[in-house]
């Protein structure tokens, strides 16, 4: 326990509880403040003591680094099969932003088999640098030999910050990045900004289930790391003038390395268009009472052109695959248009559509929540408003009815 309260100056004025974001970490016996187990020292109690009673003793940092040896702004470059996530391009556009803040350059990671015609690409959308790891131990993303790599790099060049797209790969890859070379992580961020004078980066995420947004520092290791979720940041916009460096950087990895092998990829058949690529998405949740409403929802998104999302209450009930899933434990979406069909509008799922440009919501609960994020919102029975509002659209789209 590293925070203390003197309860000889202690008032009992409870002013420490109100500030604590940890319930049950501070209580009072006999009018005095008691620090229980639940207490993570965060500190936020100190600086509300209006008597001084209370101590956060500071722990020293004892693999703490030199700041002054690092430098640069890196965004991590996912690519598979020689073709860029998108996701990439928003961690870059981020980068360069941060980077102009800081004073600094920016520099881009690619790793794989064949990269080589990407870096002009990355280039264009705002990197200064670009080191290339290029081997065909690398063909497939693999923890192993790409951890090496990245590994091999941060100790040769010394980045200061350093970001990943919050995608499967690289939630994977960042986290065991971070172990290794002694550093945090902050993961699933949806907001960074730099402090000038001490050149932290803000790392804002939601935290307690989103209800609310914890900003998290690495003051004292190096680089600084976060994963970003997707479409929470813009790209720039691409310029093939720019002009910036190639570092082809040969790492040691090799196939004894792998202690995974990927024997075949299989591609799921979609139905509808990719979730995060689509301008349309129709989602359902649980008002559609069961797993055979999803194919009206089907239906409609296809009709329109859409993909097809879902509410976490419908995956977690086995109605719909996870990668349907739109939310904070599922995708961050930012259609133009969001048709939200007997979903209630829990936090959580707001936190992954609500910057869609026009929600429409369908519920037959006049107080839902989603209806104060919707644009438009139709009170009823989703059976009924959806064949209405298909035939309406078909009309305005010069479909026959089907
Ligand atoms: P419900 O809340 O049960 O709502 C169903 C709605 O359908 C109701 O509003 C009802 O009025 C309406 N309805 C019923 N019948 C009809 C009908 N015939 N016609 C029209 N309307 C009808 N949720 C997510 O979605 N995404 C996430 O990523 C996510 N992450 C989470 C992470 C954490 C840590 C936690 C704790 C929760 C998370 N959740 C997430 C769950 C979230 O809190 C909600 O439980 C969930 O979103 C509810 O799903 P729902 O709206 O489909 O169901």
């Amino acid at each position: 326990m590293s925070v203390w309260i003197n309860e000889e100056e202690c008032t009992g004025c409870e002013m420490c509880i109100d500030s604590c974001p940890y319930p049950g970490a501070i209580v009072m016996e006999d009018d005095v403040a008691k620090i229980t187990e639940k207490c993570t020292s965060c500190g936020a109690c100190e600086e509300e003591c209006p008597t001084g009673a209370i101590t956060v003793e500071k722990v020293e940092d004892t693999k703490a680094v030199n700041l002054e040896d690092y430098e640069g702004i890196w965004a991590y470059i996912e690519q598979r099969g020689g073709k860029v996530n998108p996701t990439s391009y928003e961690i870059l556009g981020e980068a360069r932003r941060l980077a102009d803040q800081l004073g600094t350059h920016v520099g881009a990671v690619v790793i794989g088999s064949e990269v080589s015609h990407l870096t002009d690409e990355i280039i264009s959308y705002g990197a200064d640098k670009v080191y290339k790891v290029e081997d065909s131990v690398f063909e497939n993303y693999n923890t192993d030999p790409y951890t090496k790599a990245m590994v091999e790099l941060i100790q040769e060049y010394k980045p200061e910050i350093l970001l990943f797209g919050a995608t499967f790969d690289g939630r994977d890859f960042a986290s065991r990045i971070a172990v290794r070379i002694d550093t945090g992580l902050t993961a699933d961020c949806t907001e960074l900004s730099i402090d000038p004078e001490t050149r932290n980066l803000e790392q804002t995420r939601p935290a307690f289930g989103g209800n609310i947004m914890a900003t998290i520092l690495c003051p004292t290791r190096r680089p600084q790391m976060a994963t970003v979720r997707p479409k929470v940041m813009d790209a720039i916009e691409p310029d093939s003038s720019r002009e910036g460096e190639v570092i082809e950087f040969n790492s040691s990895a090799s196939e004894s390395d792998l202690r995974t092998k990927i024997l075949d990829i299989v591609e799921y058949a979609v139905e509808t268009e990719k979730l995060e690529d689509a301008d349309i998405i129709v989602s359902g949740g649980r008002g559609l009472g069961n797993p055979d409403g999803f194919e009206t929802i089907k239906d409609l998104a296809q009709t329109i052109g859409g993909a097809m999302g879902a509410s976490r209450a419908t995956v977690d009930a086995g109605w719909i695959p996870h990668h349907h899933q739109v939310g904070q434990t599922g995708k961050t979406v930012k259609p133009k248009l969001y048709i939200a069909c007997g979903i209630s509008g829990a936090i959580q799922h707001l936190a992954g559509m609500q910057t869609s440009d026009t929600i429409v919501a369908i519920n037959k609960d006049p107080e839902a929540p989603i209806f104060e994020v919707a644009d438009y919102g139709i009170v009823g029975d989703l059976y009924e408003v959806i064949p209405i509002l298909k035939a309406e659209l078909q009309k305005a789209l010069g479909k026959e009815a089907g």
